[in-house]
């Protein structure tokens, strides 16, 4: 079985077509999605429909979440407030129906999803640190945890005597006994340096999750965002991948 787990697409389509293809390329099985569909980007019905009709598994984001006008968004910072403020102006009653429909986290099988973190999913609070990562272990059953909303693409392993560590790479071996918690990275804006779109794929019969990266044309998404009159800022860091 060959799984796409997609996180944070932010409205950016053309991130979210190249993702597509990719997959498509890839021969993938079934596709999830850890949330944060909208915010930030131009094209949040375009993106939100494209989650209702390929994906098996999804869940909230702290995005989706304020785009339904369900937190306050005080916590955001004043750019991240006004497109998401402009997002929820844009959306059609399919697509607000929908994000209201989604769990905080759902599981199938050995798959969790979650988007911020299986302890306290509404809290929203960040996994940055290998700390924040052992004490969420207890908190999914089997063997993989997939989160997102840092934009940060990481994987930690937790093997059979309870170690916590790192495993580093763009292609992970799953070995037999150990438990993942995974952040996927950002499909439409990553944040680890790299504009690229980025995924996770889990290959079950190789026994590997890999890091998948998909160049995109950053600047037509760029050209939308500046026609939508969405904050200069956003606009710049998308192709710095920051
Ligand atoms: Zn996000």
């Amino acid at each position: 079985m060959r799984a796409a787990i997609i996180s944070d697409i932010h409205s950016n389509l053309e991130a979210l077509q190249a993702v597509e293809k990719s997959i498509f390329d890839l021969g993938v099985d079934e596709i999830h999605f850890v949330g944060d569909v909208v915010g930030y980007g131009p094209d949040p019905n375009a993106c939100t429909r494209w989650v209702i009709d390929n994906t098996v598994m999804a869940v909230m984001g702290n995005h989706d979440f304020a785009a339904l006008g369900l937190m306050d968004i005080e916590s955001f910072n004043p750019n991240a407030r006004k497109a998401i403020t402009w997002n929820a102006e844009q959306m059609e009653g399919r697509c607000i129906e929908y994000l209201g429909s989604l769990p905080m986290r759902q599981s199938q099988g050995d798959l969790t999803l979650v988007h911020a973190n299986p302890k306290d999913p509404e809290g929203w609070n960040y996994i940055f640190s290998l700390w924040d990562a052992e004490m969420n272990f207890p908190h999914f059953e089997g063997a993989f945890c997939f989160v997102g909303h840092s934009h940060q693409p990481v994987a930690v392993g937790l093997d059979g005597e309870g170690g916590v560590n790192l495993t580093p790479g763009d292609v992970i071996p799953v070995e037999e006994g150990f438990r993942y918690l995974i952040n996927v990275g950002s499909v439409g804006q990553p944040r680890d340096g790299n504009p690229a779109a980025c995924f996770g794929l889990l290959d079950t019969d190789r026994g590997q999750f890999s890091f998948i990266r998909v160049p995109y044309e950053v600047g037509v998404t760029q050209r939308k965002m500046v026609e939508a009159g969405l904050p200069r800022a956003l606009v710049e860091r998308l192709a710095e991948g920051r």
